[in-house]
Parts: C-alpha cells; sequence; structure tokens
C-alpha cells in the first residue's frame, strides 16, 4: 500500500514535519517514505491511499488501561459515595471484576477496541482483573484484539485478595500467556505479554517471589503501585518495607516493568525506580477521580524515570489525558510554568514509544521512519495558525483532538478509513453490550459489602 498525498509528524528526535509525502507499507512495516510524486512515479502498481493532505502521524500509545471496566460506564455504585481508593476498590472495583463472566470481558475488549481505533489509540497495555473467570481468559481477550486488528500487551492481575486458590490461577495464568506469546504469533504478533500483578497492598511476599519465580529473567511486570498511601501502609505492615523497596528484593523492578501511578513515593523509591529502568505510567484523570493525588512527574523526569502516560480504562484519547496532564503539575504548584511543552511531549509521546517498542522488537513503534511498523493515524487538522517543529507542543495540546482521526492503520492494516469501521461493527456490538449490561450490573450490586473492611 502507498499513502500518498500525506502531511507528516514524524515523531522522530529531531521531530520533522513534512509535506507532500508518501509511504509505502509493507509487511506490516513502513517501507520507505518519500515525496509523493516520487514514489508514485516509483510503484505504480502499488495500491494507493490518498490522505488528502491529512497530518499522518504515529498511532497514540496507552501505557495502562483496562477493558473490563467498560460495563461500568453509568452504573451506581449502591450506598454512600466511597471517598477515596480503599473504598473504590471495595465498593466498586472489586465486586464488580468478581461479577464479570467470560460473555462481559469478551465485549469489554471489543467496547474498548472500538474506541481505540475511532481515537487514534493504536496501542494498548491492559491489565486485567476478573477473579471468577482466569484460566484462559487472556486467550478470550487476545482473540478479540486478533479480529479487532489493534495492538495489545495483555496480563491478569494476581491478587491474594481472593485467596490463595484464585492467586494461584492468576500467577498461572500469567506463565500460560507469557510462555504462548513467546512460541507463537499471537494476532500475527499485535499481542505481546507481561506479568500483572494487582498492587504491592493486596499481594504477600510470598505471593510477589512466586510471581518472580513463575517466569524467566527479563520479563516485564505491569502493576499498580502507590496509588494511594494505603499502599504502603499494608506493605509497611505486610513486609516492614515501602511498596518499591518490595518489588526491588523481588526482582520485580527491571527494563521492561510499569509500575502505575507511583504517586506516594518517597526519595529512595524514585531512585529505585530510575536506576532499574522501571517505567512509571501517569493516569492523570483517573487520579483526579478517584481523588489520589497527583504524581510528581516532573521531578521524577529529573531523577531519570521513564515516566509514560496512561488511561487507566478511560476513553481511549490519549490527547486529553496528556491535557490534563499538562494542566494538572501547573494547579498542583500554582506555577503556569511546570511540566513545560517539551516534558509534556517526552512523556506522552516519546517514552510511550519506547515502552511500545520494547515490547515489540520487530520494528519501532510510535514513529515515522523506515523499518517501524506502520500503525498510522490521519488527523484532519487545519491549523489556524503556523504549525512548526517548534511550536507543536502548543498544537498538540490546544489544537489537536480525537474528533479529528478519520483513518486508523495498524501493522499496516486500515481499521477505520473516512471515520468508518472497517474491522468491527459498533451497532451491532453496542447494541448487545447493551443487552449484557443490566444483569451484570444486578450480579455487582449483590457482590457490594455492606460494611467497609478498609481503613
Ligand atoms: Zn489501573
Amino acid at each position: 500500500m502507498l499513502i500518498t498525498n500525506a502531511k507528516l509528524i514524524t515523531w522522530t528526535v529531531p521531530n520533522q514535519i513534512l509535506e507532500g509525502q508518501a509511504l509505502l507499507i509493507s509487511d506490516q512495516k513502513i517501507n520507505e517514505i518519500g515525496p509523493s510524486a516520487e514514489l508514485i512515479a516509483r510503484y505504480p502498481d502499488e495500491q494507493q491511499l490518498d490522505a488528502g493532505g491529512q497530518y499522518v502521524m504515529p498511532g497514540n500509545i496507552d501505557a495502562h488501561g483496562h477493558y473490563y471496566s467498560a460495563f461500568a460506564v453509568g452504573m451506581s455504585i449502591p450506598g454512600e459515595a466511597p471517598i477515596t481508593l480503599p473504598t473504590i476498590l471495595e465498593k466498586l472495583w472489586w465486586p464488580f471484576d468478581k461479577a464479570l463472566r467470560e460473555e462481559e470481558i469478551r465485549y469489554s475488549a471489543l467496547i474498548g477496541a472500538i474506541d481505540a481505533i475511532k481515537h487514534g489509540t493504536t496501542t494498548l497495555f491492559d491489565h486485567h482483573s476478573s477473579p471468577n473467570c482466569i484460566q484462559g481468559v487472556l486467550d478470550v481477550i487476545a482473540d478479540v484484539i486478533d479480529s479487532a486488528g489493534i495492538r495489545s500487551v495483555l496480563c491478569f492481575e494476581v491478587t491474594d485478595r481472593d485467596g490463595p486458590e484464585r492467586g494461584q490461577a492468576g500467577i498461572a495464568e500469567n506463565a500460560r500467556f507469557i510462555s504462548r506469546c513467546s512460541q507463537e504469533q499471537v494476532a500475527d504478533g499485535r499481542v505481546a505479554a507481561n506479568f500483572g500483578i494487582h498492587a504491592p497492598m493486596t499481594v504477600s511476599e510470598v505471593t510477589l517471589a512466586q510471581c518472580r519465580a513463575a517466569v524467566p529473567e527479563g520479563t516485564g511486570f505491569h502493576l499498580h503501585v502507590a496509588e494511594h498511601e494505603y499502599d504502603q501502609v499494608r506493605s509497611l505492615a505486610m513486609a516492614g518495607t515501602r511498596s518499591v523497596d518490595r518489588l526491588h528484593k523481588h526482582g520485580i523492578l527491571g527494563e521492561k516493568s510499569i509500575l502505575a501511578h507511583a504517586i506516594h513515593l518517597d526519595a529512595r523509591e524514585v531512585n529505585l525506580i530510575a536506576e532499574s529502568y522501571s517505567w512509571v505510567s501517569h493516569q492523570p484523570r483517573n487520579n483526579q477521580n478517584a481523588a489520589d493525588g497527583i504524581a510528581e512527574v516532573e521531578s521524577y523526569l529529573r531523577a531519570g524515570v521513564r515516566v509514560c502516560l496512561g488511561n487507566d480504562g478511560l476513553s481511549n484519547t490519549m490527547w486529553r489525558e496528556a491535557e490534563s496532564a499538562y494542566f494538572l503539575q501547573k494547579i498542583k504548584h500554582r506555577d503556569g510554568r511546570r511540566l513545560p511543552g517539551d516534558q509534556l511531549l517526552q512523556m506522552a509521546v516519546y517514552n510511550n514509544a519506547e515502552l511500545a517498542s520494547a515490547y515489540y522488537p520487530g520494528g519501532k513503534l510510535g514513529v515515522i521512519e523506515p523499518g517501524a511498523y506502520a500503525d498510522l493515524i490521519f488527523v484532519d487538522y487545519k491549523p489556524a495558525t503556523p504549525l512548526t517543529v517548534e511550536n507543536l507542543a502548543g498544537h498538540f495540546v490546544f489544537g489537536f483532538n480525537e474528533s479529528m482521526i478519520t483513518t486508523t492503520i495498524v501493522a499496516g492494516q486500515l481499521l477505520m478509513q473516512d471515520r468508518v469501521l472497517l474491522t468491527m461493527d459498533e451497532d451491532e456490538i453496542k447494541a448487545k453490550s447493551r443487552e449484557l449490561a443490566p444483569a451484570l450490573w444486578e450480579r455487582y450490586e449483590k457482590l457490594v459489602p455492606a460494611d467497609h473492611v478498609l481503613g
């Protein structure tokens, strides 16, 4: 396929904005880049896709999300509204994930994939939980990713909160799926795996050691860390050390490990994360919604931590998430100079691209260059002021909007063209979802505990 008549934003270092360009796509990758007329002349028989002068850039990447939360939209929580994370978990997410059955899990992933394709998010790091549907569940999600055409890194969150049997089943499911992904190209290589753990606060020292022992050295772990102070309180009570110290001790930090949130850390923990080249994923919209606090992402970046951007199961609109991150540091410090545009782009664009590339060693992601995977979006952005490499951050925050995304391509396959979904029937999937939701909500309500257990 030859994409013609494109204005490229390459997200290379240094970045480039190139007009009148064409991209030759073959075998899932960008093969060649050059002026449109030149490539059309050289490859006259290649099937053409005219970008019509739109901006063409790499698809967005979500460093931490949860497909399984799809059915929570519009659901009411019985009784008093939860105050902070411990009660949100206890009254919302833990009874909710217990109520999930295979069919709702499949539909959650379908809903997430539709949302991702429509909003130009092409790679998603998912963190799945369903204590009553564990064995084989990652295959169920992988099948959805396969048919939808997007790219996703999957894991199952291990926890002790549902008893030792389910804890062991969670470990086994991660190990099984990691092994599967190392032996075969799941979804033509678009599905990868890491090892999911809920959070230090719900796993014992023994369980952490078992997680580490269940998979080969170099495996990436994906878990929530210090989203709330309670994570530290529980770690200190269970192990006598803080959350990140525990992960360090058990060999869970590392070049492919993702620590979601990492809000309530001390200086030593920040250093441990930086020294181990672990990733921190920042989810500012959810941190506001759950009243979690605001991660010191600017300080983390200064300390050498590779901070990325996730959405924690909220809409797959990564520019909205980036906008939120940009504003949040300013209000936190009451200083409009905080988290300047270049740092925002480092976090939201470049670090996300590097994280995703670490999981797909066959080619780079999040960049337009020869040899990179052809994960691309067309953006019908008509800037009202000049758009240059120098002022791109300003357009990124105040100009770009997901409603402008018209076409989404992953691994060279068209998933949406001119706003028409090509791999999924949205009306049919959403109609069935609306049918499934009431029974799921009913099961959920019965599982909500009457009294608070957590402090
Ligand atoms: Zn999360």
